[in-house]
């Protein structure tokens, strides 16, 4: 038997209200996007929802290091990913754009500084 999810599409400021009928992972229709990337995004929000993470991590003297996923990572994963980031102490010498943790959980993804936490 088919279910509804309702969900807003979260890709453009537009926010379209979408519709979408599905059967366990099999998504049947899509209705209310206004271009393809809204019919993209409820198929992968109803069968691999990804999410990219932001978060902070510690350097060794204790400063804050705001940091993200260089791409999305499976949502099921964000609760493992962020307990090993927040084990992590970093070098007091990174910068933006360095690597703190590489291909985290066999993601694909990689930990990135974006900036310090003043
Ligand atoms: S469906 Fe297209 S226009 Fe609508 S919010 Fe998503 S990306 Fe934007």
């Amino acid at each position: 038997m088919a279910n509804i999810r309702e969900m807003t599409c979260i890709i453009c400021p537009r926010g379209c209200q979408l519709t979408v009928e599905y059967e366990g992972k099999n998504v049947l229709s899509v209705k209310g996007n206004a271009c393809k990337r809204g019919n993209d995004y409820a198929v992968a929000e109803c069968t691999c929802p990804t999410r990219t993470l932001t978060t902070t991590v510690m350097t060794e003297s204790g400063e804050v290091v705001a940091v993200k996923s260089n791409k999305a990572i499976p949502k099921e994963l964000l609760f493992d990913a962020m307990k090993q980031i927040n084990a992590l102490r970093v070098s007091d010498s990174v910068r933006q754009g360095d690597v703190v943790v590489a291909n985290i959980l066999d993601t694909g993804a990689d930990i990135i500084v974006t900036s310090y936490i003043e």
